[in-house]
């Protein structure tokens, strides 16, 4: 039988693997349902793609954005794999069918909605399946920070072709979400692999604000590189890319609003850049690979532990020295309250629960690592030595001191 490392080496061309990727893939190839829970980055695409490679016959991969399976079509064409999309832009879904029936494929990318026609399924019993892999499985879940209902019509799906193996992949699932996922799509609670979400050289700080322009200035003053701040509106990304550019540094303002070609150079401009600003709604950065990203501040409270995760995550991708800096205020709390008042009442107790963790997180004299890093299951030390709480500790409020001296006063 061939060698798994030897299709990373030669079809990949990686050396080795990074992580739990091995062990992942092992269980693929033995057939063992499994949800790989990997960071932003940690290379889940190749978890599926390699089994699919190797072995006869398509892995069908469930992704929920067009655009995000364009990407990996392109990614996946280049290294020369076998792959197709079959979505409502695709116009050449007759060929894709043909080569999907005909064994032609390594990989067909499709969207969840697919996955509830009778055709569909028809189509999936005359192809020889390998693998169904489901790309950010935190979708079926309720509990998770972006459901999709499509993502439920694929149970049935899936339970109709109950020898083929099964992987899902999700950066961004605390436990309870895991525990949803495994139980909708059908994996044993045994079959969780978590890796690695730890990222040292990432020094993390929280303040609040106070005066945050000037706040975000002196952090641009103070680290050298390309650098991302968050905004929580469109105007918000204006104004301060116009009041950061007091600071000498290059700025942008880059949100869905603008015009695409602006878009587009604003952001090719960043990606080319040693010492670019770019001030962003959280529609920049998915799929951007730029590794040597400084800094990453936010001006206002992210939306959850993951979003934050995931939008600090951009920074210090070479693994030199990086900082994320948040800065928030009471009125952002009150904020994120009202909008959870406003979601479906099925959906609040878990969006309760994600503000109540980032909360902790904020407000915590400990070490925000270990806060990070226990929110994804892992076990950390009790101190980093790279967040702002252990490099300068907070001064104790030494209650029984106080106490003391208040009664013998
Ligand atoms: P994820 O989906 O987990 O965010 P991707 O699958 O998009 O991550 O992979 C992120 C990057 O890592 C890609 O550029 C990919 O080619 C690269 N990569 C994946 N596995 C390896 C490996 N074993 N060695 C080196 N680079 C890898
Ligand atoms: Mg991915």
């Amino acid at each position: 039988m061939t060698d798994p490392r030897d299709i990373l080496n030669s079809v990949f061309g990686f050396s080795d693997f990074r992580g739990v990727q091995r062990q992942v893939i092992a269980r693929v190839l033995e057939g063992t349902r499994t949800l790989a829970v990997m960071p932003t980055g940690a290379g889940k695409s190749l978890c599926y793609q390699l089994p699919a490679v190797m072995r006869e016959g398509t892995c069908v991969v469930v992704s929920p954005l067009i655009a995000l399976m364009h990407d990996q079509l392109r990614a996946a064409e280049a290294v020369g794999i076998r792959a197709a999309t079959l979505t409502s832009v695709d116009d050449n879904r007759a060929e894709t069918r043909e080569r999907f029936a005909a064994g032609d494929l390594d990989l067909l990318y499709v969207a969840p909605e697919r996955a509830s026609s009778g055709y569909f399924r028809d189509l999936l019993a005359r192809a020889k399946l390998n693998l169904f892999a489901i790309d950010e499985a935190h979708c079926v879940s309720e509990w998770g920070h972006d459901f999709r209902p499509d993502y439920r019509l694929l149970r049935p799906l899936l339970d109709s072709f109950p020898d083929v193996p099964r992987l899902a992949l999700t950066a961004t699932a605390d436990a309870h979400t895991r525990a949803d996922i495994l139980d909708q799509l059908g994996i044993p609670h045994d079959g969780l692999i978590v890796a690695g979400f730890d990222r040292p050289n990432i020094r993390y700080a929280i303040s609040p604000k106070a005066g945050t322009t000037q706040q975000i200035a002196d952090l641009i003053r103070e680290t050298p590189g390309p650098g991302i701040v968050y905004a929580p509106t469109r105007a918000a990304t204006e104004k301060l890319a116009e009041a950061l550019s007091r600071t000498g540094r290059p700025t942008r303002a880059y949100h869905a609003g603008l015009d695409s070609a602006v878009r587009r150079r604003n952001q090719a401009d960043f990606v080319a850049s040693e010492d670019m600003v770019i001030c962003a709604t959280i529609a920049f950065g998915m799929g951007i690979d730029k590794p040597d990203v400084r800094f990453v501040a936010h001006a206002a409270l992210p939306k959850s532990i993951e979003a934050y995760y995931q939008e600090t995550g951009r920074a210090g991708r070479d693994g030199d020295p990086a900082v994320a800096h948040l800065f928030w205020g009471a009125e952002d709390f009150a904020k994120a309250r009202q909008r959870i008042a406003e979601v479906e009442p099925e959906r609040q107790a878990g969006e309760r629960a994600r503000l109540t963790a980032l909360g902790a997180l904020v407000e915590t004299a400990g070490c925000r690592r270990a806060i990070l890093l226990r929110h994804f299951g892992e076990n950390p030390p009790p101190t980093c030595g790279n967040c702002d709480n252990c490099l300068n500790p907070p001064a104790a409020i030494d209650a029984t001191e106080t106490a003391r001296k208040f009664l013998s006063a």
